[in-house]
């Protein structure tokens, strides 16, 4: 092959591979404002859902600026934190409680309390965005204000921090817990957390670690 030939070779796949390039631009240019709208439409369906929900039980307190401010915060700039905990806290909630306007009412926030006494839902305290299971605690408020502050990045910083937690108790008790404990040095291999802890033993640890559980600890029980 010459040098020529070469780089007529090279020349041409350099051509075709921009052509392909430039094919996959347009077309996604193209499907992107129907790929938007279909994302709005869908956005639009969720928040209006638990905007009726909302205003049924009376969370947002719209003769008060707070209420306004914490409206317009879970519409926009907590958004992502509105939807989740719509659809996850909407659909998982409901499980085990209903939505109480006792509870929720100029809280600025969906809370559920359990349907019995027993079971499940009655001993968890849960708040996904602005979306609680049983009732108020400060701790719980506590992730409500976080997920308003840190908007579009809680959630992917609480998922981080999870699997940093999760890093650190696996390579502790592989590394050194099992020794220790052998040693006995340590009653348990594994990280464990506070008896405070609303989850004890290995993901106790893996859970209590993360920074906005801790805050949320620090703040108050429960
Ligand atoms: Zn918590």
């Amino acid at each position: 092959m010459t040098t020529v030939e070469r780089l007529g070779g090279a020349f041409s796949t350099a051509v075709v591979s921009v052509v392909l390039v430039i094919g996959v631009g347009l077309v996604l240019a193209l499907a992107l404002p129907a790929i938007t709208f279909v994302l709005v439409a869908v956005i639009a369906a969720v928040v209006f859902a638990y905007s009726l929900l909302a205003g049924a039980v009376g969370a947002y307190d719209l003769t008060k600026p707070l209420g306004w401010l914490c409206l317009v915060i879970d519409c926009t700039w907590s958004l992502a934190n509105t939807i989740f905990g719509a659809i996850i806290g909407g659909l998982v909630y409901l499980i085990f409680g209903n939505p109480s306007t006792t509870a929720s009412k100029g809280q600025n926030w969906v809370s559920y309390s359990p349907r019995s006494s027993t079971g499940f839902g009655n001993s968890v305290l849960q708040t996904l965005g602005p979306v609680n299971l049983g009732g108020a605690g400060q701790h719980e408020r506590m992730h409500l204000l976080q997920a308003r502050i840190f908007g579009p990045l809680y959630l992917p910083l609480f998922a981080v921090s999870y699997i940093v937690t999760a890093l650190v108790q696996i390579l502790f008790t592989l590394i050194l817990g099992l020794a220790l404990k052998a040693a006995h040095v340590r009653t348990s291999a594994c990280l464990r957390p506070p008896s405070a802890s609303a989850v004890s033993g290995f993901f106790g640890w893996i859970y209590y670690a993360t920074p906005f559980e801790v805050w949320a600890y620090a703040s108050g029980n429960p």
